[in-house]
C-alpha cells in the first residue's frame, strides 16, 4: 500500500493551517480568512490532520447555502459509505470518491451538496465534504449537513469508505479516523462518548456490525491520541437530551452503495430539498 508523504497528522496551529490551506486551495475557499489571534498560542499541540479540501477533488460548487447553527454539535457520527471494500487505496481514488459521493446526493438525492461534512478513505486520505465543512470545525460553529435523520441540526458526519457489516476497516482509514475524531473532539470541546454510530440515531445498520463494534476502542485510541499530545477533553459523558434513542438495528436493510440509513427528516433544521 502506498501513501502520500504527507498523510501523517502534522501539529502547527490554526494560523498555520489556514495558510497552509489557503495556499494549497489558490481559492477562496479559506483563502484571506485571519485567524483569532489567541489561536497560535491556544491551540499550539492541536493535532490537526491532513485534510484535503474541496478544491483537491474538484468539488462542484453547493446549489445554495447550508444553514449553520452557533456551537458545537452535539455528535461526532460515524458511517460507512456501503460501497465496496476495494483495494486501491490512493488519493486519485480517494478524490474520485468524494466526486461520486457528491453526484449521488446531489443528483439522486436532489440536496444541495455533499452530505456529510468529512469523507475517509480506505487508503486513509481524509477529505472535506459539504462545503464549509474545514471553516465551521476552525471557528466553533455547526455546518448543518445532511447524513442522519432528524439529528442534522447536532451531529457533524464521517463517512468511511468501505462496507464494514462483516469486515474492520483498513489500518490507514482507521488511524485517519482515529485523527479525525480527535481534532473534531479537541476543536469543539466535546467528550469521546460524542463519538457514535449513525445506528444510535436512526434505524439503520451503518456504519456495519464491525465498525460499530470498534466504537468503544475509537474512542479510548482518540483519547490517548490526545494525551500523547498533552491535551485532554470533557471527561462528562452524554446525558439527558444527549443520550442517543438506539433504535432497533434492521435485519435485513438493503445495501446500496451511497446509502446509509435515513439522512434527512422532518424534524431536521437543513432545507436540503427546498
Ligand atoms: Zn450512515
Amino acid at each position: 500500500m502506498t501513501r502520500s508523504h504527507d498523510f501523517r497528522p502534522r501539529i502547527i496551529s490554526r494560523r498555520s493551517m489556514l495558510l497552509t490551506s489557503a495556499a494549497a486551495a489558490g481559492t477562496a475557499a479559506l483563502g484571506g480568512l485571519a485567524a483569532p489571534a489567541q489561536a497560535e498560542t491556544s491551540l499550539a499541540n492541536a493535532p490537526y490532520p491532513t485534510i484535503r479540501n474541496r478544491s483537491a477533488w474538484n468539488a462542484r460548487a453547493p446549489r445554495s447555502t447550508p444553514q449553520t447553527v452557533p456551537g458545537a454539535p452535539t455528535y461526532i457520527v460515524v458511517h460507512h459509505t456501503a460501497t465496496a471494500n476495494q483495494t486501491d487505496y490512493s488519493l486519485a481514488r480517494a478524490y474520485s470518491l468524494s466526486r461520486g459521493i457528491q453526484n449521488w446526493h446531489m443528483d439522486n438525492n436532489g440536496w444541495i451538496d455533499s452530505g456529510q461534512q468529512f469523507t475517509i478513505s480506505r487508503g486513509g486520505h481524509i477529505m472535506e465534504g459539504r462545503a464549509g465543512s474545514l471553516l465551521a470545525v476552525d471557528r466553533g460553529y455547526h455546518l448543518v449537513g445532511t447524513h442522519v435523520a432528524n439529528y442534522n441540526g447536532v451531529a457533524v458526519g464521517i463517512e468511511n469508505e468501505g462496507t464494514y457489516t462483516s469486515v474492520g476497516p483498513t489500518s490507514a482509514l482507521w488511524s485517519s479516523l482515529i485523527q479525525t475524531c480527535a481534532w473534531l473532539c479537541y476543536f469543539y470541546n466535546r467528550p469521546t462518548s460524542a463519538i457514535i454510530g449513525h445506528r444510535d440515531l436512526n434505524s439503520t445498520q451503518c456504519p456495519g456490525d464491525q465498525l460499530y463494534s470498534l466504537l468503544p476502542i475509537l474512542r479510548s485510541d482518540v483519547a490517548n491520541y490526545l494525551a500523547n499530545h498533552s491535551l485532554s477533553l470533557p471527561a462528562t459523558g452524554l446525558t439527558g437530551s444527549e443520550v442517543p434513542p438506539y433504535p432497533q438495528v434492521p435485519a435485513n436493510e438493503p445495501l446500496r452503495a451511497y446509502e446509509h440509513g435515513p439522512a434527512l427528516g422532518e424534524d431536521d433544521l437543513n432545507a436540503d430539498l427546498g
